[in-house]
């Protein structure tokens, strides 16, 4: 008998029939001997309509007043989840994110857990209940109902598998798995039987929109598997784990991207101790988030620096580094918002040599320019101009034979 923790998304829980759905599959890995505690999100497009109600009121409203506001739609798709338990047959008790002590700091909209105290939990799963708890919501010190930020409910039954040390977490969503790369892209991408929490990591921060990068980074610390799979199709999904000797991994697991990228680049700044600083500073101060950054060797005593950015910060940053540049005494910015990054992730990188050079021989017998580069350990990025987002994507995947 193990310990399952389930999460349905929006989508799985999008109305009634599907909700009816969710119950019969939860009953189902009841049936075989196993403990269920099930993390459910709002209702799909649920959290969206709050939102513009809330806008609808006061573009500024108050955070604390929107997550009020927010928390509701998990705490409808719970009742009615228990409900459907209860119909066949299935004794279930719903909760609030507060109710189980999902206790977090007082960052509205964004907050993070602190602590999960799981007692009243465990005994309701010793008592035979399936526990359904609200996705995306914690509760701060003070009692302020808070949310976890979009796609947070990942994040709550993460943490929950962690705090119960739950045997799997698994991820019920609208596609089975996660991909090589995006199929929309590439019609022959496969899904990926297993992924290490680093690939994972990196596939999530670059844009593979599959799971919160807050949940994969907590299932990380606390060494929870995860499950990726879909709630309409039988299937094993992706299981994301702990990367372990005996595992076999291919040299590049899978190819991501990011069409929100725009680039900015300084020209003839004086080049000083100092400089980077001066630069990068006052971009930090207007809370603008800088990705890649290169800064070229000087030739006369100038040098060129050039980062990305969000493409939804580009111009307040271009505006910003406009007058930076007046104050330093630069000879010219340029920018160019139509980039974007596409990226080869895999931890088989680690140990073998001339994955950079295929890499870049694949882009160029496409005719593809790079603009930047970067590498770390388990992956290489590189800036392209976006007409080629399609092409590069497709010619990494046919280079690494991820198909
Ligand atoms: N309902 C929230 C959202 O739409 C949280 C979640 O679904 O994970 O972002
Ligand atoms: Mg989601």
């Amino acid at each position: 008998m193990a310990l399952i923790v389930q999460k349905y998304g929006g989508t799985s829980v999008g109305d009634i029939d599907r909700i009816t759905n969710v119950a019969n599959k939860v009953a189902k890995t009841r049936k075989n001997g196993h403990d269920v505690l099930v993390v459910v999100s709002a209702m799909r497009g649920e959290t969206n309509r709050l939102l513009t109600l809330a806008n609808e009121i006061d573009a500024r409203h108050s955070p604390r007043e929107l997550d009020v506001l927010l928390s509701t739609g998990e705490q409808v798709t719970i009742a009615l989840l228990a409900m459907a338990l209860q119909k066949i047959g299935c004794p279930a008790r719903s909760y609030t994110g507060g109710q189980v002590h999902i206790l977090t700091d007082s960052a509205h909209t964004k907050a993070r857990i602190v602590d999960i105290d799981a007692a009243r939990v465990r005994q309701d799963l010793a008592d035979g209940q399936v526990v359904v708890v609200a996705g995306f919501q914690g509760i701060d010190e003070s009692g302020n109902i808070t949310t976890l930020g979009r796609g947070g409910s990942d994040t709550t039954a993460v943490a929950l598998a962690a705090a119960l040390n739950a045997d799997e977490c698994q991820i019920y969503t609208d596609v089975d798995g996660v991909y090589t790369t995006d199929p929309r892209v590439v019609p022959e991408a496969r899904r990926l039987d297993l992924l290490t929490y680093e690939e994972m990591l990196e596939m999530a921060s670059l844009g593979a929109k599959v799971l919160q990068l807050r949940s994969v980074e907590f299932a990380s610390k606390y060494n929870v598997p995860v499950r990726v799979l879909s709630s309409f199709e039988e299937g094993d999904g992706t299981l994301i784990t702990v990367e372990d000797e005996e595992m076999e991994r291919p040299v590049i697991s899978g190819v991501a991207f990011n069409r929100d990228e725009a680039k900015l680049t300084i020209l003839g700044v004086p080049d000083r101790p100092g400089i980077a600083f001066n630069i990068l500073g006052p971009i930090a101060d207007e809370n603008i988030e800088v990705d890649m950054i290169i800064q070229n060797v000087a030739e006369d005593s100038t040098t060129d620096f050039t980062f990305t950015v969000h493409r939804n910060d580009y111009e307040k940053a271009l505006d910003r580094l406009q007058r930076i540049a007046k104050e330093l005494g630069a000879r010219e910015v340029i920018g160019d918002k139509r980039i974007v990054k596409v990226s080869i992730i895999g931890v088989g990188m680690r140990s073998h040599a001339g994955v950079a050079s295929a890499m870049f021989k694949a882009l160029s017998d496409e005719g593809i320019n790079i603009q930047m580069i970067s590498t770390s350990e388990i992956k290489i990025s590189v800036v392209v101009d976006e007409k080629y987002l399609e092409l590069s994507v497709r010619a990494l995947h046919n280079e690494f034979n991820l198909a």
